[in-house]
């Protein structure tokens, strides 16, 4: 019979982070073909090519099939169990991706030789810093001319603030690559073009004395590649993996993942010291993954991949416990227990019904409306997991329907395409506006299109007088209750009920701020 501090300590949950176009897909795909999921590189492709085909995300929204299915990918290596979390790649959807590295306990780091640290990464990272999430760094794209080696490093340390500890080192690069040598193991990877499909096992040395190397690599490069690492392991740190778990530092890996080259060690690096589920807090104490109760939360939600049906997969994190098939969950914010019947895994590239689940696991719940992100299922206890964070819109439209009747699926789609975390909406309390915030200005138009598409709903957006938002808090009811009559026409209240500030400009919220001392002005909120 296993336990949960058993199947606990087998699962390894991340997701990648990077810039679009480093090799996050390309990267999927073969971490996939290690795993054994997929045969012949290629399916993760189709889906990246329909997305790009298009460009845009009706499509994606048809093939909601499919961006189901691989949002979560589950595959065995070695003896574990590795749950790879996807993030959404368009930058808009950035809170989506947010959430998606709540519910992981590692991140790997994606940067492109030739490109270094781009923006988006180090936007990402702030994310990972919040929670101190172990980062491990995938350098891609070794088969093209990049950057130095050195100089890279020297880059990622000095702009995202963390050290570097090289794993791997590239023997050249570009068109004369040759291989990786791994720092740890003394191990010399070569490299043959055209093996994209398959492990390159075959081709790796013990050590640089190896006799054969010489003759692959020539005396001069070899003289030149020992002065190097020489030079790199008197500068560079050491792998420390205290300082990788707690977030200080970040193992380093060369490769080029569209030729399969230089993942394998990563890979087997991954498993061994990624975290497995680590501790979680709640609003009362701390989880641990390996007790005997089911806690998770939900950190996504989707519409189902057949639009004819109106129901949502909730994407639940396991955090600590079992999950079995048809088991009863407590689900803390409605105070009910509810059946999760049907609850869907994602091993592999199917979609199957799960038998069980353990910590770290993705579960998706077939939801009605009722759950929310940021949700917490139990056992029974009255548990809160907190860091499911809403981040204030920068955007706002007034939603105005072109056939007044239909205003109440105007409020059931906006209500709903919120919790869904599509769109935020808010209800002035001094007017019948619908207010929408956003935070990239394209989920405007995935709200217009679902609502015609799924609620029949024909409505446009325009410019409304709202240029921010902040979550108003404050301790002493009487001054909150003053602060809302002298504010009423600057206050809304947003889709879970929640008053939130609406500031015409700037200044103005500024100017409530300092007016208003004893008011917490929230950029964030957390579903609690
Ligand atoms: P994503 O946007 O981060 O998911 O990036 P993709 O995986 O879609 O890769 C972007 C482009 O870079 C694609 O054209 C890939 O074929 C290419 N690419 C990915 N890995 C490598 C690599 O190791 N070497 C080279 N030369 N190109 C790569």
């Amino acid at each position: 019979m296993t336990t949960p501090a058993q199947e606990a300590a087998r699962r390894r949950t991340f997701a990648i982070i990077s810039h679009p176009d480093a090799g996050k897909t390309t990267l999927t795909e073969k971490l996939l073909l290690f795993g054994g999921a997929i045969q012949m590189a290629g399916s993760v492709k189709g889906r990246k090519a329909a997305r790009h085909a298009t460009s845009d995300w009706m499509a994606l929204e048809k093939e909601r099939g499919i961006s189901v299915t691989s949002s979560v990918m589950q595959f065995p290596y070695e003896d574990r169990i590795v749950n790879l979390l996807d993030t959404p790649g368009h930058a808009d959807f950035g809170e989506d991706t947010y959430r998606v590295l709540t519910a992981v306990d590692s991140a790997l780091m994606v940067i492109d030789v030739a490109k270094g640290v781009e923006e988006r990464t180090i936007k990402l990272m702030e994310v990972c810093r919040m929670r101190d999430t172990p980062i491990m760094t995938f350098i891609n794209k070794l088969d093209r001319e990049g950057k130095n080696p050195i100089e890279l490093l020297d880059e990622v340390e000095s702009v995202l603030k963390i050290q570097c500890a090289p794993v791997t080192w590239p023997i050249g690069m570009g068109k004369r690559l040759k291989g990786v040598v791994h720092l740890l193991t003394g191990e010399v990877h070569l490299y043959e073009a055209g093996r994209n499909f398959t492990r390159q096992d075959s081709t790796i040395y013990p050590s640089l004395d190896t006799p054969e190397l010489a003759g692959k690599l020539g005396p001069a490069m070899l003289a030149e590649l020992r002065e190097e690492l020489e030079l790199v392991e008197g500068a560079a740190h050491p792998f420390d993996v205290e300082a990788y778990l707690a977030g200080r530092q970040t193992p380093v890996f060369f490769g080029s993942a569209v030729n399969n080259f230089g993942v394998q060690p990563l890979l087997d690096f991954f498993v061994e010291h990624a975290p497995s589920p680590r501790p979680r807090a709640t609003t009362t104490r701390e989880v641990a993954a390996d007790e005997e109760r089911l806690s998770g939360f939900v950190f996504k939600i989707q519409a189902n991949m057949d639009p004819q049906h109106r129901d949502r997969v909730a994407f639940m994190r396991v955090c600590s416990g079992r999950f079995n098939a048809g088991m009863k969950a407590f689900h803390v914010r409605s105070g009910k227990e509810v059946k999760l019947a049907n609850a869907l895994t994602f091993m592999a590239s199917d979609r199957e019904i799960a038998a069980e689940a353990w910590p770290g696991d993705v579960i998706g719940i077939h939801n009605h409306g009722t759950v929310s992100i940021g949700d917490t299922f139990t056992e029974g206890e009255a548990l809160s997991f907190t860091g499911i964070p809403n981040f204030a819109p920068e955007l706002f439209r007034r939603a105005r329907l072109r056939d007044p009747l239909k205003l109440k699926q105007l409020q059931k789609g906006l209500a709903q395409l919120s919790e869904e975390g599509a769109t935020q909406f808010f209800k002035p309390l001094m007017s019948n506006d619908l207010i929408l915030g956003a935070v990239g200005v394209l989920q405007f138009d995935v709200v217009a299109y679902r609502l015609k598409d799924e609620y029949g709903v024909d409505a446009s957006f325009e410019a409304v007088n709202v240029a921010t938002a902040r979550w108003v808090h404050c301790d002493d009811a009487k001054k909150l209750e003053e602060f809302r009559e002298k504010n009423a026409m600057n206050l809304a209240l947003d889709a879970a009920g929640e008053l939130v500030y609406i500031a015409p400009s700037r200044v103005n919220l500024q100017l409530a701020e300092e007016r208003w001392p004893d008011v917490r002005f929230a950029a964030t909120r957390e579903h609690a």
